[in-house]
């Protein structure tokens, strides 16, 4: 399908179906989703991580990957309420798109590449109902353009050449990784409670974004993997800097150490 293909659907709570398609399913959360919904949660990152989510390693790419943990019992997803999705504002990418999915041919991610596909599980009563509408209006009604704008670099991160190299998959690079985009709380606290500001030169206004602002943080961190883990030159080092730390816990440590 096309942004112009239409197809027929509609969900509700009138439906028979409703609240089933929440339940024993893997979604999948890119690290804007963890922002909104931790941000729903009110919640610190790390306390949202472990208590919402659970990683995993991809099979192809060996990078962190991170999924809405369903309950245990029950299989259903933490958020869901007898009136439907108790985070509804803040839902996932996933499942703001659903029954729609999207997909790029393998080496060509860019959105003009980009084709879509409709869902059809047997549980799901949508497909029989509603008016026709074309998947732009879809993706406009769903919300979804600020997903998508934050996807866009994490894409990039993930299909970096470089991470083909065996240097780049240390268990320090994929710490590094992984706090910076998911455990964003956790980064601003790298940024700001360790000698990180000391090394970098970086525009006042944006130091006072990423230190109130997750989306801004996020999009810092972006930058920040591209130039420590592939040398891109996306932040500049101010002139005889001190001795940078080269992991986590290093940058820890020396701030403990400076008190
Ligand atoms: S199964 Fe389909 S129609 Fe039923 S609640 Fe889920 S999305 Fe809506
Ligand atoms: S986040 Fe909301 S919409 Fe998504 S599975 Fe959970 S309850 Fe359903």
């Amino acid at each position: 399908m096309g942004l112009d293909t239409p197809f027929q659907f509609q969900c509700g709570p009138e439906r028979e179906c409703f609240n089933r398609c929440c339940a024993d399913v893997a979604i999948l959360l890119s690290p804007y989703d963890v922002l909104r919904l931790k941000k729903a949660m009110r919640m610190d990152s790390s306390a949202f991580i472990e208590k919402y989510t659970l990683t995993m390693r991809s099979r192809d790419s060996k990078l962190p990957v991170v999924f809405l943990r369903m309950d245990e019992e029950s299989r259903k997803c933490p958020f869901v309420g007898e009136s439907g999705c108790t985070v509804y504002r803040h839902r996932p990418w996933a499942c703001r798109m659903y029954p729609l999915g999207m997909a790029e041919p393998a080496g060509q991610n860019a959105p003009a590449n980009r084709f879509y596909f409709l869902v059809k599980e047997s549980l799901c009563q949508g497909h029989q109902n509603g008016s026709e509408r074309s998947v732009r209006d879809w993706i406009d009604n769903q919300e979804l353009e600020p997903f998508d704008q934050m996807q866009a670099p994490f894409l990039e991160l993930m299909a970096h050449p470089q991470w083909q190299s065996p240097e780049a998959l240390t268990q320090e690079k994929l710490d590094m990784y992984f706090m910076s985009i998911y455990d964003l709380d956790r980064f601003r606290r790298f940024v700001f409670d360790t000698r990180f500001l000391e090394f970098f030169d970086i525009d006042e206004s944006r130091v006072q974004a990423i230190a109130q602002d997750d989306e801004e943080l996020l999009e810092f961190a972006f930058d920040w993997l591209a130039f420590s883990l592939f040398h891109e030159k996306r932040m500049k080092i101010k002139k005889n800097p001190p001795p940078m730390p080269r992991t986590v816990a290093e940058a820890q440590a020396n701030s403990s150490a400076c008190g």
